[in-house]
């Protein structure tokens, strides 16, 4: 297998890389000398001059990122995308990444590509690739123990042409700014959860909506966090995405094909810019009359790091071929999602070390990448559900794990 990047996805690359360093990174001081103002209140007070100055600057983004023809890049052509697929996404993630402010892409259109219906389609997938629309996605079956008897789920009810919709989603990053959210809903507790959930795309506008603020360590002005209550909340039938019953289905396969090897990207973004500033920081430290890059302690660390990102690289980036080529990658996929969180925590941590006292402090990106990667091992399945997989599957021998 040749995991050389195209010509065309290396220009790209590079150009992700300019705009990253002359417009993203140069934002990163705006946004965190704010922080105090922004995460306080949780939610941006758009009242305010310098929340108003924020939404510019994002919106400012997001015109750079389709002038570019960034925007679109990971969609297929058939939708004025780059049609540069699972790996073109890969690379273009983890460049962005290595700014803490993001230059935006087209959203959650993948499963809707996949799956949506051509009323959905014109209704949803086209604004969303547009960037007239946004979308927050929730998955039900993200918690270890999911079962469909769990009365804290969510639960749809067919009452004649309409989906009745309750139950509360304790998490839900970005809904402030989402027009609809994909929600996964058990939608009949008598099957097991393979065939008892569904998908559906709800407007956030719906009566029986009701948004709540959360603070967690997590929350920024660019990733606020909120809990949403759903109270009879009405989804017209043909707001149903894919069959009904096939909900988890196409949650497990959004999640192995696409949000982990995103993951990877992530991980990768960070830590390739976080490895380049404590290299650069260890180099003009100096204690005891040298700099801390001579000492083997912070000389291992620095090696650990850069062998953790050559390692996620090359597992991440042959994944999302593999996936652009056809292959299951559904068990490698979780290995990813392990890595990128384990190997991601454990740099960051090690990036942190190397700055002392420095890498605590709030006006540098390195406390909120620590959230960040620290959070991976929770999000989109934890790191323990993950090890369970790749258990399972090494237990009963359909891991390969010699190579051929
Ligand atoms: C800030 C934040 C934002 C979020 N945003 C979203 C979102 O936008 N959309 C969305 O769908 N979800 C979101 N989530 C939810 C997230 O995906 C879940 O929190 C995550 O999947 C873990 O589920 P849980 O919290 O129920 O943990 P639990 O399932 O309660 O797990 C608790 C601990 O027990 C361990 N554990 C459980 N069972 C076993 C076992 N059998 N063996 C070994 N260990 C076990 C787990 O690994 C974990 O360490 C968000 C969560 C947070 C905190």
């Amino acid at each position: 297998m040749d995991f050389t990047l195209s010509t065309k996805l290396k220009t790209f690359k590079n150009t992700v890389r300019r705009i990253v360093e002359v417009e993203c990174i140069p934002m990163e001081e705006h946004f965190l000398s704010n922080w105090k103002n922004t995460s306080r209140n949780v939610e941006l007070d758009i009242t305010s001059e310098i929340d108003k100055f924020s939404t510019k600057l994002i919106s400012h983004l997001k015109t750079v990122s389709q002038d570019a023809g960034i925007f679109h890049l990971h969609l297929p052509k058939k939708y004025g995308g780059g049609g540069m697929g699972t790996l073109g996404a890969v690379v273009i993630n983890e460049e962005i990444h290595r700014s803490l402010v993001h230059l935006p892409l087209a959203q959650c259109a993948n499963i809707l590509i996949k799956h949506a219906t051509t009323r959905q389609e014109q209704q949803y997938t086209v604004p969303t690739i547009k960037g007239q629309k946004s979308a927050a996605l929730y998955q039900a079956a993200a918690g270890a123990d999911f079962h469909l008897n769990n009365p804290t789920k969510l639960t749809a009810v067919r009452y004649e042409d309409n989906w009745i919709i309750n139950g509360v989603i304790p998490y839900m990053a970005n809904i402030n700014s989402a027009d609809y959210i994909i929600i996964q809903a058990i939608s009949d507790k008598t099957k097991h959860k393979e065939t008892g959930l569904t998908l559906f795309i709800l407007d956030t506008n719906s009566q029986g909506l009701k948004i709540d603020p959360i603070e967690t360590w997590l929350t920024t002005p660019q990733n606020p966090q909120y809990c949403v209550s759903l109270n009879n909340v009405r989804v017209p039938i043909w707001k149903t995405l894919g069959k009904e019953g096939n909900g988890f289905y196409l949650g497990q396969h959004l999640l192995s094909e696409h949000e982990n090897l995103m993951s990877g990207a992530i991980s990768l973004g960070i830590m390739e810019r976080g490895l380049a500033m404590a290299t650069k920081r260890s180099l003009n430290r100096v204690t005891f009359g040298r700099p801390i890059a001579e000492r083997q302690a912070i000389q291992w660390m620095l090696v650990d790091i850069f062998v953790n990102i050559k390692a996620l690289r090359s597992i991440t980036h042959s994944a999302a071929w593999k996936n652009d080529n056809g292959h299951d990658i559904n068990i490698e996929s979780s290995m990813i999602k392990y890595c990128a969180a384990e190997w991601g925590w454990r740099s960051i941590d090690k990036i942190m070390q190397i700055f002392g006292g420095l890498g605590e402090r709030i006006d540098t990106p390195i406390p909120h990448w620590y959230h960040q990667l620290r959070h991976s091992r929770i999000s989109n399945g934890t790191s323990e559900m993950h090890q369970t997989i790749l258990a399972r599957s090494l237990l009963s021998k359909t891991l390969e794990w010699e190579e051929n």
